[in-house]
């Protein structure tokens, strides 16, 4: 029998999910599982209330059809690349196995913004063309989009130093940028609702993405630094500067995000809180794939860490799941 790989397994492998090797790709394909839920499941009609009653400012409503804007299409821009881009090459089956559910939860969170647009009587055509129209958004989306072009060509191979590399540079793009940086500033500022208990149907299916999505980043961080343990030479300075360098302009991209969402600051959020903020996501995200810290700040939003990062970090190194065992079980404080 060969050793089992993350990436470039021999075909007769690919189906063979026993004995498994990666145990944390399993957990976190059960922790996916405990942790299912419908948008259905979540009542809105207090929502449609606040929404209808004028009680929102045209800012409030701004920073709501904002990240519903960015959000509905993200969903599915990281759908596709698994699908498209990542199910392809990484050939071991317990980590197909969680990309198998993490697709599904991505088609969740797409189905959460369709059921939130057709709740409040929104215009669908508006919210899911705002990755086109809103230079914000497009800037996000056109920037992680061009991780994917390579990994559909057909004659695109991870057998080769370079090909691996540019595989990590997708992962990076998809499970450190995209959902572990341009996803944040949307959740805080989406979160402040809930937390002043207004909006708390579209927060409610916020925390339960966020629970969703604090997997996928600690799935990918977990397939980044066991496929760079793998082919260690892939792991050169040039590489280490082109992702952090990645990382920076991601940076400046969601901070540019916050500032249209926010241009006069609401709910006691501003810009200057989310410029630190977005520096100290970025830091702990390089730090997690071995990557210097860059930026210092101290983190403006504890309340994000506390009830988010720090518990899911939490009971993934404890390996069980004892807050989140439901949604019902779901609180926020
Ligand atoms: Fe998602
Ligand atoms: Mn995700």
């Amino acid at each position: 029998m060969t050793e089992k790989r993350l990436i470039n397994a021999d075909v007769v492998d690919v189906n063979q999910l026993m004995p498994l090797k990666y145990h944390w790709a399993w957990e976190h394909y059960l922790n996916g599982n405990r942790n299912h839920w419908q948008p259905q499941e979540v009542p809105m009609g207090r929502d449609v209330a606040t929404w209808k009653s004028g009680d929102l400012t045209d800012d409030e409503r701004r920073v709501i059809l904002r990240n519903l804007g960015f959000f509905s299409t993200a969903e599915s821009l990281v759908a596709n690349n698994i699908v498209l881009a990542i199910f392809r090459h990484v050939t071991n089956p317990e980590c197909r196995q969680y990309l198998l559910r993490q697709a599904f939860e991505e088609a969740i969170h797409t189905h959460a913004f369709h059921y939130i647009v057709e709740s409040l009587g929104l215009d669908g055509g508006d919210i899911f063309t705002m990755h086109r129209d809103v230079n914000s958004i497009a800037g996000k989306d056109e920037f992680d989009m061009g991780l994917t072009a390579d990994l559909i060509d057909p004659d695109f191979t991870t057998a080769s130093p370079e090909g691996a590399a540019r595989f990590v540079e997708n992962l990076v793009g998809f499970y450190i940028i995209m959902e572990g940086i341009f996803f944040y500033s949307g959740f805080a500022m989406m979160l402040s609702f809930h937390r002043q208990n207004r909006m708390t149907g579209i927060g409610q299916q916020f925390q339960y993405i966020l629970r969703d999505e604090s997997t996928h980043l600690n799935f990918g961080i977990d397939l980044i630094n066991g496929i760079v343990l793998e082919y260690p030479s892939i792991w050169t300075p040039a590489l280490r500067e082109r992702l952090a360098a990645k990382i920076d302009r991601a940076v400046e991209l969601e901070i540019a995000y916050a500032e249209d969402c926010l241009p006069r600051g609401i709910l006691g959020l501003n810009t200057a809180l989310f410029r630190n903020y977005v520096r100290y996501i970025a830091d702990r995200r390089l730090e997690r794939i071995g990557l210097r810290p860059r930026y210092g700040t101290a983190n403006p939003f504890p309340w994000m860490s506390e009830a988010i990062d720090l518990k899911k970090e939490k009971n993934f190194f404890e390996t069980t799941v004892t807050e989140y065992q439901s949604a019902a079980a779901l609180s926020w404080d």
